[in-house]
């Protein structure tokens, strides 16, 4: 019988105990509309204030930076045309990279369609890019940098820190798309100098359909929705309680166990790299060394990453090629094509995202079945040459 192993937190995390816990009451006791002003109601809306208290404790934030959304997706949205509207009459050029999640990339092609000029930067094959690519890309008309924290599909995490520095000394306004980072590695709003930060709660063991904006103290970024004024009138709709308590307990959580959480699960994701990395023709992307604790991110020639996955499924394992919404998609992953990838080594990928339930035996079980399914698919392979147990369109 074969074990069952789920191995794929980058796309979401189970609800952690304390975060349902916590959000339990608000579904049958304390279902009190934050805006009403009876006693009642105004539980509810200290306990909405004391899940932002803590969620801004967390990223070294003040309470009123804190904006609750119904996700990354939203929050990635509202910073990038928010920023675009507040800054228009300054400038139409806004930075970002070619490595960056659809939410900030089709977002920024909608603004392209709109009058705005849009920089992607190139990464190099580590899939890095540098505080001199952006200095070097900053224009008179620039309004906006963004540059997310940690790639979803390669794991790579980025200068941040660094690039705020620098779009502070240009007095550009710089975003981060910290969902893959917040609540996985240590994030401070002021040591990395942004002014815009997207997170997402299901991302670190808190409920699907929450997130929030850290919008910096002053800066007057419009709406992206309206309606009852919620939320200090900056983003309308009936409060998410629940869904703001339970991603205010898991982030807690994960943030006062990141620092044992990630070296065990770094020195468990190295254990796989160094396993899988010793196939032949099997190559790691991503940065070993600037690089999210939980996730292993890999190539191998000859294999189609889809049937890899497939194949991996009917032995219980749970693992991504690529970014959970473009496994849908039959085209390379932009992202492993910006990191200079061939077409064909790219549809070999495989992203193993571990998480808080992942033990020792469940990655002896990677190591175990994952080699058996690419010799597998191999052999049945019209780009591998079984003869020389080479991909047939290396040359050498
Ligand atoms: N940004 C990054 C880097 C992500 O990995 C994701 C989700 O995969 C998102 C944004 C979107 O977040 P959400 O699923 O909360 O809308």
């Amino acid at each position: 019988m074969s074990r069952f192993v789920y191995a794929d937190h980058a796309a979401t995390t189970r609800l952690s105990d304390a975060a349902l816990q916590a959000m339990l009451p608000y579904w049958k006791e304390r279902y009190g509309n934050p805006s009403s002003l009876y006693a009642f109601a105004q539980q509810s809306k200290s306990d909405l204030e004391a899940a932002r208290a803590q969620v801004a404790a967390c990223l070294h934030a003040a309470p009123e930076e804190i904006f609750f959304t119904s996700g990354g997706t939203e929050a990635d949205n509202w910073a990038l045309k928010g920023a675009a509207e507040l800054r228009r009459a300054k400038g139409r050029h806004i930075i970002t990279t070619a490595i960056e999640h659809h939410a900030i990339l089709h977002t920024a092609q909608y603004l392209e369609k709109r009058g705005y000029e849009v920089t992607y930067l190139p990464v190099d094959g580590d899939g890095l890019v540098t505080p001199e690519q952006v200095r070097a890309a900053l224009r008179p008309d620039t309004i906006l940098v963004s540059v997310m924290a940690a790639n979803n599909e390669i794991g790579t995490v980025e200068p941040i820190a660094a690039i705020g520095a620098v779009c502070r000394a240009a007095g550009v306004l710089f975003h981060t798309d910290a969902v893959q980072a917040v609540g996985h590695i240590p994030v401070d709003v002021e040591q990395w100098q942004v002014d815009l930060l997207s997170l997402s709660g299901h991302k670190f063991y808190g409920p699907r359909g929450t997130g929030a904006l850290y919008i910096r103290k002053g800066l007057r970024l419009p709406p992206l929705i309206h309606g009852g004024g919620q939320e200090r009138g900056r983003r309308s709709g009936t409060e998410n309680v629940a869904g703001a308590v339970g991603l205010a307990a898991a982030l807690k959580e994960a943030v006062e166990e990141l620092p044992a959480e990630s070296a065990r699960l770094a020195a468990l994701r190295d254990r796989l790299l160094e396993g899988l990395s010793a196939l032949p023709y099997a190559k790691v992307t991503g940065s070993r060394t600037h690089r999210l604790p939980g996730t292993a991110s890999l190539v191998f020639e000859g294999v189609e990453g889809e049937a890899l996955l497939l194949h991996l499924d009917a032995r219980g394992i749970c693992v991504s090629s690529g970014s959970a919404c473009s496994s849908a998609s039959l085209d390379p992953s932009h992202v492993l094509l910006a990191i200079g990838l061939p077409h064909a080594v790219a549809h070999g990928s495989i992203r193993i995202s571990l998480g808080r339930e992942n033990t020792g035996e469940d990655v002896e079980y990677l190591l175990k079945e994952i080699p058996q399914v690419v010799a597998q698919l191999r052999e049945m392979s019209p780009v591998w040459d079984r003869e020389t147990q080479k991909p047939t369109w290396v040359l050498d």
